[in-house]
């Protein structure tokens, strides 16, 4: 048997300095020192564990007493707390920056950071949300798509091996239509639906006379899980919790007809309003709202409505991502919950990418506080 051997240790007087780090009047610096090592000798409930001592940076207050650097959520929420590999049931991958950052945000405590054994090259970081222990884990920097999330998924269940509850939270490309009408910063989450089981992967099939087929057929989530959703919001209900991140406005949120193409620059500035699609109110007043239904994975970013389009038409996709099918490939006992930061059409811009990772992040929180620990 392979178990991870790690420990989690810190130094006490600068975790009591990092968790407040602007107590004291005269307290401009702090430091924190955090390096970690692991053992790679693995065996069956052994502990895992992070040895933390400080080295690091200095983070100077300026003279005007304005913050204008967070040091990092996660030195405030630190606890010195020793776990064993197994204790980590909720296993949480992601794949960018923003998402890693909604993730750490939405973590009660923080337990250490650690790679895994010696052939897992994945960084993770644990700690609890509500009852359950939680390592998250983010595709390393440049990596994206569903071979490499397959790889992560891969690493991360030989390390913690007793895996309940798998999580691919995220963002995504929103696919709009008049029977869901999808906005930017609502949540999408796969579920079984007509013949597919949460999540398709349209590119995998075969080229046919008259076009493309779709081929195969990835596993459903977890019976416990899709349970445990009938206690979430409904198809189309608000998201309850607040986010902590700022709505973006509704002026960004901007649905073009599909035979629009973008304008050039970073914004929609220059896009003609006249080919907007119309709309009822956005999502500033109530929050963002939760839609249920097929995930569709691929290896290519999408930025074509036509693609979009057909995506809609023949699966009744709701979302579009990057790293699903390569979860479920893998066997990772998951749910997708991604965020809407576009609609997968050449508009497509980076506004919204903070928003739409928090919200799924918050989805993905409140789903863990209603899910029981025994599952
Ligand atoms: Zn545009």
């Amino acid at each position: 048997m392979i178990r991870a051997q790690l420990r989690v240790t810190a130094n006490k007087s600068g975790l009591s300095r990092a968790r407040q780090p602007y107590a004291r009047p005269s307290a401009h610096v702090f430091r924190l020192r955090a390096s970690a090592q692991a053992s790679t000798r693995f065996a069956s409930s052994q502990l895992l564990s992070t040895q933390l001592s400080a080295a690091g940076r200095a983070i100077t207050r300026p003279k005007s007493q304005v913050q204008i650097y967070d040091p990092n959520p996660i030195i405030r929420r630190y606890v010195n707390e020793k776990l064993c590999a197994d204790s980590y049931t909720v296993g949480w991958i992601c794949a960018l920056k923003p998402e890693l950052d909604a993730a750490l945000n939405a973590l009660d405590q923080i337990h250490g950071w650690v790679f895994g054994h010696e052939s897992d090259h994945n960084l993770y970081v644990l700690g609890r949300i509500g009852e359950h222990c939680v390592a998250i884990t983010c595709l390393a920097m440049g990596k994206y798509g569903n071979n490499a999330a397959a790889m992560v998924a891969t690493r991360m269940m030989s390390t913690f091996s007793n895996i309940k509850i798998g999580l691919n939270v995220g963002i995504g490309g929103g696919l709009p239509s008049e029977k869901d009408d999808i906005r930017l910063g609502d949540v999408v989450v796969g579920k079984p639906n007509m013949q597919h089981g949460g999540i398709i992967q349209y590119d995998m099939g075969k080229l046919i006379t008259h076009g493309f087929q779709t081929t195969g057929f990835l596993p459903l989530p977890p019976e416990r899980l899709l349970a445990a959703l009938n206690m979430m919001p409904s198809h189309g209900a608000v998201l309850p919790s607040p986010l902590s991140v700022q709505y973006p406005g509704e002026k960004y949120d901007r649905l073009f007809k599909s035979d629009y193409e973008h304008m050039n620059g970073s914004t929609c500035e220059r896009c003609d309003e006249q080919n907007l699609v119309k709309r009822g109110p956005g999502r500033r007043k109530y929050g963002p709202r939760v839609f249920y239904g097929t995930v569709a994975s691929g290896n290519a970013v999408i930025k074509d409505p036509t693609t979009r389009d057909n995506l809609v038409r023949k699966h009744a996709a709701l979302c579009f991502e990057m790293e699903a099918a390569g979860l479920v490939n893998s066997n990772f006992p998951c749910l997708a919950i991604r965020g809407i930061s576009d609609y997968a059409d050449s508009h497509k811009n980076d506004i919204w990418q903070n928003y739409a990772a928090a919200a799924a992040a918050q989805f993905a929180k409140d789903f863990l506080r209603i899910v029981p620990v025994n599952i």
